[in-house]
């Protein structure tokens, strides 16, 4: 075992498509190159856009692609105390501060009407932001290569804690990966403009930053990313060979004789055969 953490951390809003598999099998490739941990976290923190049903049928597609995590599942719906604990820490160090501006008001990045309000004068319901000023955020993704952002242009001030109480994508991702010890962050580049915040959030915390790799998005025949939002077809549990063969080609990895039929057969040939710099590059 290396010291390499890998995880798969997908929100249980629906099944599995096939770009979800493509991220699950190229973070579970790289972390098995690499001889390290590879985790299943689902991400469970918005329960009015989840499906009661997602969790059970992911974890069924996973393994019947062959997927095995290591150790046991996180669920983020038993990690909120944590979560409550690093948003009063961030108030405390004055990097966060409550904002009651209502949507309508705010442009793409947010323009601190709040920073400097009263205490007294915010009225409920109200969010907790996360203070950007001009930090220059940069990575070197082991696809893309470099990619930099500026703070105050790009990312700006973002909620960490929502209005209706529950906490955001963002905070919850960035303290699990720290508890989980995650040293490698491979997912699609639909995420990476969320990257400048969960590393500025990172540093906030105190938390090293780990190392990023995003690769392409699947997009369907209609043009549009495959999203569970617009109900992509959902893996099939059938032809989990076909499946992961048509994963591999869409990571530009060299492909898995036909004699090799079964899935665990498959998986320890692609394993081996791992290239990071087969994977097209491409930032959507
Ligand atoms: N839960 C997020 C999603 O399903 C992914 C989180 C991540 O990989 O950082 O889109």
């Amino acid at each position: 075992m290396s010291n390499y953490v890998g995880r798969f951390a997908p929100s249980p809003t629906g099944p599995l498509h096939f770009g979800s598999l493509v991220s699950a099998l190229a973070s579970f490739l790289d972390a098995r190159h690499q001889r390290g941990t590879w985790l299943l976290r689902i991400e469970d923190l918005d329960p009015p856009r989840e499906s009661v049903d997602a969790p059970s049928i992911i974890v069924q597609q996973l393994l019947a692609h062959g997927l095995r995590w290591d150790g046991d599942i996180l669920y983020q719906h038993t990690r909120l105390p944590d979560y409550a604990f690093c948003v009063n820490t961030l108030l405390k160090s004055q990097h966060a501060y409550p904002c009651d501006c209502t949507r309508k008001k705010i442009a793409a990045v947010y323009s601190g009407t709040c920073r400097d309000k009263p205490r007294d004068a915010i009225t409920d319901p109200y969010a907790y932001r996360l203070r950007i000023d001009n930090e220059q955020v940069g990575i070197d993704d082991r696809c893309l290569g470099a990619v930099s952002w500026d703070g105050a242009a790009d990312v700006g001030d973002f909620i960490i804690k929502r209005k209706d109480g529950l906490f955001a994508y963002q905070l919850a991702v960035v303290v699990d990966d720290h508890f989980q010890g995650v040293t490698d962050i491979v997912r699609g580049a639909d995420l990476l403009d969320s990257t400048p915040r969960q590393i500025c959030l990172a540093f906030k915390l105190g938390y090293p930053q780990p190392r990023y790799l995003h690769h392409p998005l699947v997009f369907g025949d209609d043009g549009d990313k495959l999203s569970k939002q617009t109900h992509a077809a959902p893996v099939d549990l059938l032809n989990p060979t076909l499946n992961l063969r048509r994963a591999l080609t869409f990571l530009g990895q060299p492909p898995v004789p036909d004699s090799i039929a079964d899935v665990q057969g498959l998986l320890a040939q692609a394993v081996q055969n791992w290239q990071v710099a087969l994977i097209p590059k491409s930032r959507v």
